[in-house]
This record gives structure tokens, C-alpha cells and sequence, in this order.
């Protein structure tokens, strides 16, 4: 048996190991420390926007404080791209809000715009109230159509919370992602762009927001000799040996970013004369995604071979893929909150699978997962096949 491919492993430069020495020899084993402080300055500068950056214990916590930043309390609306991972729509829950899910344009694969205001218009009419947030995603690093969502959101005046746990190096119009939103989110979980073996970050625009969330991170104490409360707090500061991974894989982040954008390159080059299979694009020029995964689209009309079928016998030739995000609106969950949608991430759930992309991933290993994926699509058919468009209002 040949050896197995994995979807996306985590790398490790060498130098972390460093830094947690350096946290154990002077006892900063807590949440906070100069790693913590270090980490934060490393991703601001990584960012090269005037941001200030909180280190969290996970990505859903930096989401979940975002809203209470946001002011956003029981039974307000928060509106939420569908075609995610949950963890961008539980936070909504944790603070008693309702989610509104949007569907997803067909070019970045993240939430449309035109859906968005259909959506704040629709709600201000049914519920009297505007949303209190939109969340929109860059799902496997393809940065959304931001420029449209913010002209929405501040026509609006509704702050827009960005999920950028997928994005970290991403950059639309040569801006990162992370920096688009009042605020944002990023991970730095097992398999995303880097690990602290689990942690998260919250993107401030100012040293307030930022004070705040670090207050409300830390068991929002108040300033007293003793221990008094006069908010809800929360256990979410990132660790100091957690942070020292993160320094360390911030020295390799660039060429983790450079693989993948060059892993997404070869497998573009060596699927594109395969009938019934399209890769994820930047849409334009304007658009450079850091590829944290490269996802395909098997049409089984003109491939001859289903997307089930294909990820199953991938798995047998001991090939790890996954399924695109099951949309959030069609998560038991979730099911009986509004949704606008176009059919579009339905779609795109049913053909899309993603390729092995990770940093330690070789070029034989890409050229072992195409070769299996070749063989599977020779006898293909050529039927072309008419995308179907449905509109749902919510
Ligand atoms: C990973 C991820 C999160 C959550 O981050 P954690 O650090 O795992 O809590 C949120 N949104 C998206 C889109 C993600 O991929």
C-alpha cells in the first residue's frame, strides 16, 4: 500500500520548540506572556494594516467575542454566509442571536452581495429592526467580493465581523483579508495556513477594541484590588506555549502561503485538459488567494464519474479529500432560520471536493492524486449540462 496522502498537515519550522524553551526557562507557562505579546506584534506586522491583534484560544472564540464587541444581545439578527463552517454561525447562538444565511455568488464561492441587500431590506421589513452584523467568509482562502459587502454594510450602517480563519496571507486588491472588517477573525487551528496546535485571533481597528476584548477574554475583571465583576467574562487568552508555536510558524507562514498558491498551480496545470472538472479560481487580477485549500467541481454529466464516487475511490488508493462545507441552512441546526438563496452553494456542495494541499504535500504526491483522478474520468461523456438556479426568499 502506498503511503497515505493527507488533506493538510501542519508544518513546523523548527524554531517553535525554541520559543517554548525560552517560556518554560523564565515560567511563563500561563494565558499571557511575552509570546502572547510577541505573536500579537508578529501578525500585526504580517497584516501591514494599522490593526491591533488579540490573541484567543481558538478562532470561535475571537468570532464569538466580535459579537459581544459588536453590541449584538438576545434576539437581534446577525446575518451569516451559508456556505461555511459552523463555526462561523455558532457564535450567533452563544449571545442569543438569530443567524439570517446568504448564499453564495458563483465566482469567489462566498457571500453575494446582491443577496445580502435583498436580505437586510427583507428583514427590516418582516422584523422592523436591521441586522446587527453581517459576517461574510473567505472560505478556503478566496477572499469575498469585500468592496461590495462593505458598500452594503455602510449603506446599512451594519458593522461587518470577518470570518478570515481560512485567509491568513490572502489579499484582495493588495489588501489582506482580515483587514476589511470593523472586525475580524482568524484561526490558527491544526490544519489551517499556521497552528498554535489550537488558537484564534480578533483583528481590532483600535487599542479600544482591542482593551476590550483582552478585558472580556480575561474574565472581564475590573480594576480592583480583589476579584469584582461587573460583566459576563470569558477563559479565551491565548496560551503563552501556545503563542510561542505561533512565533515559530510565523518564520515559515510566507512559504507555506507560496506551496500552496504553487500546489494549486500544478494541479490546475495537470487537471486542465480533464473533461467535466473545473478548479477554483481567482476570479480576476485582483483577487490573490492563498489557496489554503485547492477545491475541484466534477460535473458527472461530462466527467462520467460522480463526486462521491471519486472521493471514495481516492480513499481506497489511500488518498485523503473532503467534501466542501455542508451549507449552514441545510444543518439541522440551523434549518428554520431565514435564508435568501440562489441554489448556488447547494450546487457546489453536491460537485466540490477538496485536493490534498498542505505545505509538507510533494509534487509526486500531486501527481499521484491526479493520475487517480485521471483514471477514474477516461471513459468521460460529453454532455453539457445546464446549471440549475433557483431563488428562495427567506
Ligand atoms: C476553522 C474555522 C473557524 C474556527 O476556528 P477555530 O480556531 O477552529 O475555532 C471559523 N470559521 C471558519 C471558516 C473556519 O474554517
Amino acid at each position: 500500500m502506498e503511503k497515505r496522502i493527507w488533506l493538510s498537515l501542519a508544518h513546523m519550522s523548527g524554531h517553535e520548540l525554541d520559543f517554548i524553551i525560552e517560556a518554560f526557562n523564565t515560567n511563563w507557562v500561563v494565558p499571557l506572556g511575552p509570546n502572547v505579546d510577541a505573536f500579537e506584534v508578529d501578525l500585526e506586522n504580517f497584516q501591514k494594516a494599522d490593526r491591533h491583534v488579540v490573541a484567543l484560544n481558538s478562532g470561535t472564540s475571537a468570532l464569538h467575542l466580535g459579537l459581544i464587541l459588536l453590541g449584538v444581545k438576545p434576539d437581534d439578527e446577525v446575518i451569516c454566509q451559508s456556505f461555511t463552517f459552523a463555526a462561523s454561525a455558532n457564535p450567533i447562538a452563544y449571545v442569543g442571536a438569530k443567524p439570517v444565511f446568504i448564499d453564495s455568488e458563483k465566482d469567489t464561492w462566498n457571500m453575494d452581495p446582491v443577496l445580502l441587500e435583498i436580505a437586510i431590506k427583507d428583514r427590516l421589513e418582516k422584523t422592523g429592526k436591521l441586522a446587527k452584523a453581517i459576517i461574510p467568509v473567505h472560505l478556503y482562502g478566496m477572499p469575498a467580493k469585500m468592496k461590495e459587502i462593505n458598500a452594503i454594510a455602510d449603506k446599512y450602517k451594519i458593522p461587518v465581523l470577518e470570518d478570515s480563519a481560512e485567509a491568513l496571507g490572502s489579499k484582495l486588491c493588495n489588501q489582506m483579508c482580515g483587514t476589511f472588517g470593523e472586525l475580524a477573525a482568524l484561526s490558527f487551528n491544526g490544519n489551517k495556513m499556521i497552528t498554535t496546535s489550537g488558537g484564534g485571533a480578533l483583528v481590532c481597528r483600535n487599542e479600544e477594541e482591542a482593551k476590550l476584548a483582552r478585558f472580556y477574554a480575561t474574565q472581564a475583571r475590573d480594576i480592583a484590588p480583589y476579584y469584582q465583576h461587573s460583566h459576563i467574562g470569558y477563559n479565551y487568552r491565548m496560551s503563552n506555549i501556545c503563542a510561542g508555536i505561533g512565533r515559530g510558524q510565523m518564520l515559515v507562514l510566507q512559504d507555506h502561503i507560496d506551496r500552496r498558491r504553487a500546489i494549486h498551480k500544478l494541479y490546475t496545470q495537470l487537471l486542465s485538459n480533464v473533461k467535466g472538472i473545473s478548479i477554483m479560481q481567482n476570479p480576476s487580477s485582483e483577487w490573490n488567494s492563498n489557496f489554503w485549500l485547492t477545491c475541484i467541481l466534477i460535473d458527472p454529466n461530462v466527467a462520467g464519474v460522480s463526486r462521491e464516487t471519486v472521493r471514495l475511490r481516492l480513499d481506497v488508493a489511500n488518498i485523503e479529500t473532503r467534501m466542501l462545507w455542508k451549507p449552514m441552512h441545510l444543518q439541522p441546526v440551523f434549518e428554520n432560520y431565514p435564508y435568501y438563496g440562489n441554489g448556488i452553494c447547494e450546487y457546489l456542495f453536491e460537485r466540490g471536493l477538496c485536493l490534498p494541499s498542505g505545505p509538507t504535500l510533494t509534487n509526486d504526491d500531486i501527481f499521484r492524486v491526479v493520475d487517480n483522478i485521471k483514471k477514474m474520468c477516461k471513459k468521460a461523456k460529453r454532455i453539457t449540462t445546464v446549471q440549475p438556479y433557483k431563488m428562495v426568499a427567506g
